[in-house]
């Protein structure tokens, strides 16, 4: 059970954040809540609590549902009102919980929603004479926690910053700039989601370099990666941008390209196989590909249908290389067909 806790911390940044201020707030502050009571100070005690109890939920709500962008915010709004009350009850010493607040909020939300929450929190503080008594206090109160806060925005700016390159490079591969298999899920899924509900058609084509190990076993690896990142730019000017370009790897890649129905895969495909037989070269030798291609069919899970245009890829080889081949069955009961080139027309009907 620890283990499986601990993974489930290790594997989500921002859950790790909200359960370890609710553990902190718990554990730190209920001694504070039963010592106010102790002391008499009933109206802090409860305001202790109430603070507690929020932050607890909020933790265990993210835990459960694994919401934790509200329920970030939500601890955030708790903290900067429970801190502003406490301040306004307790004096001076109370206006000392603002600091770790400002921190929290940096780090449970993003900066912009953290510099909003903690400029009302200041704000709301320096405005009480309960909390600041003087304008001195006032002014020192003001000029330390806006150190505090632009320190804490440089830094979540920073994490922020880090963490999106992190994320891009998890997902591309290193030399074509391609998107990698794991990006590739996440893609699949989106468009695939899109294409149902809006009834566009998207299609998916899978190309692979035509005896790219003799290439290779020719002139050495490095002139092999060459050609990978050659083949790879002319992709990318010859594609749209809402075209998803992936790396399926060694020298296999895909293309998804939402609104293309057959015609247009066909089309696309050919254009693209022309372009590399005519430009892509190695040192003065010829590169080709093959192609397979495969119109999405509604139903059909993001596995079959890549299968289907990686089949047809296959006929491709089979068939001579450098060709197109494209997947049309329509669904059951249709039977298999096959459009090839160069000048093979449809095949397996
Ligand atoms: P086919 O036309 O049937 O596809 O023949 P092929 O030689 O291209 O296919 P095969 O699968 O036999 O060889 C693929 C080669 O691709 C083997 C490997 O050396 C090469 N390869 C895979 N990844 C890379 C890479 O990142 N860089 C380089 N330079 N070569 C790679
Ligand atoms: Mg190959
Ligand atoms: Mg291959």
């Amino acid at each position: 059970m620890w283990t499986r806790l601990w993974t489930r911390l290790k594997g989500d940044f921002h859950l790790a954040i909200v359960v370890m201020f609710g553990t902190i707030t718990v554990l730190g502050i209920t001694p504070f809540a039963f010592f106010r009571f102790m002391v008499g100070q009933r109206a802090i005690g409860i305001l202790d609590m109430l603070i507690v109890s929020g932050i607890a939920a909020g933790s265990v709500y993210a835990w459960r549902t694994g919401r934790t962008v509200g329920a970030a915010n939500f601890m955030s709004v708790t903290y900067s009102i429970g801190c502003i009350a406490v301040a306004h009850l307790a004096g001076l010493p109370g206006v000392l919980w603002v600091y770790p607040v400002l921190v929290a909020n940096f780090l449970l939300v993003g900066r912009w929603p953290a510099l909003l929450i903690s400029t009302l929190a200041v704000a709301a503080i320096t405005a009480s004479d309960a909390a600041l008594a003087s304008n001195l206090q006032k002014v020192m109160f003001v000029t330390t926690s806006v150190v505090m806060s632009l320190f804490s925005f440089v830094f979540a700016s920073r994490a922020e910053l880090q963490r999106s390159q992190l994320e891009a490079i998890a997902v591309q591969d290193p030399l074509t700039g391609a998107i990698n298999r794991r990006g590739m899920q996440a893609e699949l899924e989106i468009a695939i989601a899109s294409s149902i509900r809006s009834g566009i058609p998207l299609g998916f084509l899978i190309f692979d370099l035509d005896r790219f190990k003799q290439v290779n076993d020719s002139f050495g690896h490095e002139a092999g990666d060459d050609v990978l990142v050659q083949v790879a730019e002319l992709v990318r000017r010859s594609t749209r941008v809402n075209d998803r370009f992936f790396r399926l790897g060694g020298e296999e890649f895909g293309l998804l390209l939402p609104g293309a129905n057959t015609g247009a895969l066909w089309s696309i495909a050919e254009k693209l196989r022309m372009a590399v037989d005519g430009e892509v070269q190695c040192r003065g030798r010829g590169i080709t590909i093959s192609i397979g291609a495969a119109p999405f069919r509604p139903g059909e899970s993001a596995t079959d249908w890549l299968a289907r245009a990686d089949a047809a890829m296959y006929r491709a080889k089979r068939s001579g290389r450098n060709c197109t081949v494209i997947d049309v069955r329509t669904g059951d009961g249709d039977p298999e067909r096959a459009a090839s080139s160069p000048g093979a027309g449809f095949a397996g009907d």
